[in-house]
């Protein structure tokens, strides 16, 4: 059936007019030929600048270095020059937190005093870490605590590898310069499933993504590059074509209706529309598979009935399902599915052929679901603000 047409994706973050900042320019999150425009437009001869971007590119991205004087391959000269139109600044920790199993989370102050998080998760093989592309989300999905904070602006790129980043430095994991740089890999794999819409950030999570996996850089392969949408069907192409990442799909219902509630976005594109998008994917494959996640809320999509329709819905698409236990926030107008529930639910996806992992639920210790530290840390300031002012501070 022909879909009917819908309204262009508007967004309000996209006319909000952004003051340019003044002074010197952040390096972190320029391209390659945006760091070779800019050299040359503070002097460095044309004939250097790629030799140059290429020098600066290996202390920052490789070696960790912020401060142009430890540059020690460039000339006094320039490293002066550097210093006087460039800084290497990152976002700045607020607060950092560490779960009794290892996640760290922290609360992250960008450009205007908006704040972020960033969680950090151990595991054996591996260790991931969720980044967030904007400050709050459009999209108002019921079961995010996210979803109930206004969408204030989209993160740029260095704000993006920004947090990559500073996870490197708290883990401690730069090498010393001229060590064996593949010797530590704490921080293993990117998910882009903090807070916010990637697909409505686009270009900057793009671009922020082709830094780390630049191979003479942080050199992260595309494969452990996790990009999370809940499915803005125009750029999933997109999503293959430009970043080559793989693929997760916040899914959680098996009919319109249900999904319609818990993944509003789906009024525009349904779940027809949304497994096109995803049967057409480029980069599909078994080796390549797509993930499904499922959060599992009692009572709402997680009976015995959903779980045969998501495998129907799903067939022929190479794919993970991955059965989210929803982590509760106050407030929140939900419950996790009993672990009996889940359980029956994984062993009917798991016996039609598919993966379905159950995830640990981790950092509940210190409210590692999105979205809860910064309204918690946001209410903490409040009292504290309340109480100064009957104090008459
Ligand atoms: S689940 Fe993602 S897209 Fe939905 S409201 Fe939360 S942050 Fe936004």
């Amino acid at each position: 059936m022909a879909e009917a047409p819908k309204a262009p994706i508007t967004q309000d973050v996209l006319t909000i007019p952004r003051k340019i900042p003044e002074g010197p320019a952040n390096l972190i999150g320029m391209s390659r030929e945006q760091m070779r425009a800019a050299l040359i437009a503070v002097g460095t001869p044309e004939k250097q600048a790629k030799m140059r971007v290429g020098q600066i590119w290996q202390w920052i991205y490789v070696w960790g270095m912020r401060d142009f004087a430890e540059m020690t391959n460039l000339s006094k000269d320039f490293r002066a020059q550097l210093a006087e139109h460039f800084v290497v600044a990152l976002p700045e920790v607020v607060s950092k937190n560490v779960s009794t199993d290892g996640t760290r989370k922290y609360l992250v102050r960008i450009a205007g005093g908006h704040e972020v998080e960033v969680v950090y998760i151990p595991e054996t093989d591996r260790g991931t870490l969720c980044i967030s592309s904007q400050v709050g989300c459009t999209l108002t999905c019921s079961f995010c605590h996210t979803g109930t904070q206004k969408l204030v602006r989209n993160l740029t790129a260095g704000e993006v590898i920004g947090q990559v980043m500073l996870v490197r430095d708290d883990l401690d994991e730069w090498p010393t310069p001229g060590a064996n740089k593949e010797a530590q890999r704490l921080l293993s794999n990117i998910v882009l499933m903090g807070m916010g819409e990637p697909l409505y950030n686009f270009d900057n999570v793009r671009d922020a993504m082709k830094i780390a996996m630049d191979p003479e850089g942080l050199s992260l392969s595309r494969r452990r590059i996790t990009l999370s949408t809940s499915g803005i069907v125009p750029e999933i192409a997109r999503t293959a074509d430009e970043i080559g990442c793989m693929l997760a799909i916040s899914f959680h219902a098996t009919t319109d209706a249900v999904r319609d509630t818990l993944v509003p976005i789906n009024k525009r594109w349904n779940i027809e529309a949304l497994l096109a998008a995803l049967r057409a994917y480029p980069r599909l494959s078994n080796s390549e598979r797509i993930t499904f996640e499922y959060v599992m809320l009692d009572g709402v999509n997680d009976s015995d009935a959903d779980a045969h329709r998501l495998v129907a819905l799903i067939k022929g698409i190479p794919a993970k399902i991955n059965l989210i236990p929803f982590n509760e926030w106050p407030g929140a107008p939900y419950k996790r599915s009993s672990n009996n529930r889940i359980r029956a639910f994984s062993d009917i996806v798991y016996a039609a052929g598919y993966a379905s992992p159950v995830r640990k639920p981790r950092g509940e210790d210190i409210m590692a679901a999105c979205g809860q530290l910064k309204s918690a840390t946001e209410r903490a300031r409040k009292s504290r603000a309340e109480i100064a002012a009957e104090a008459g501070i």
